[in-house]
């Protein structure tokens, strides 16, 4: 069995600005996506897909467009189309987490609801 040749020698070692490093960066995150969602997770998860699907057949008729939701990492409210916040919920469940943060595309905030207002008001659509 012959060695492995030499490691050649990284000409930006040491360097701050190595795009190299960042790349590394990124592939040490994901490797942390192999932990799977507890069973509990795992059923919240599917709940709010399931209440997802009520929401916007309720309320996509009405001109909603998708949800509000306060981003956990910059605390700036995201706005999420139904499809997206379907996608992410997926991928969640695939991944065991959330999808890198995205930023807001300037919708329209008037278009979207909080998650809290989606569920009163299903609440009350399904009361009355
Ligand atoms: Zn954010």
């Amino acid at each position: 069995m012959t060695s492995p040749p030499p490691e050649p020698v990284d000409p930006f070692s040491g360097d701050p600005l190595d795009p190299v490093r960042e790349l590394a960066a990124l592939d040490a995150d994901s490797d942390d996506a192999d932990e799977p969602l507890s069973p509990q997770a795992r059923e919240d998860v599917l709940e709010d897909l399931a209440d997802l699907e009520v929401f916007e057949a309720l309320l996509a008729p009405r001109g909603v467009r998708g949800l509000v939701v306060a981003c956990e990492q910059c605390e700036q409210p995201h706005w999420f189309g139904w499809d997206l916040l379907r996608a992410n919920l997926r991928h969640l469940l695939d991944a065991g987490r959330h999808r890198v943060h995205e930023p807001a595309f300037a919708p329209e905030p008037s278009d979207y609801v909080s998650w809290d207002y989606a569920r009163g008001f299903t609440d009350a659509a399904l009361d009355g």
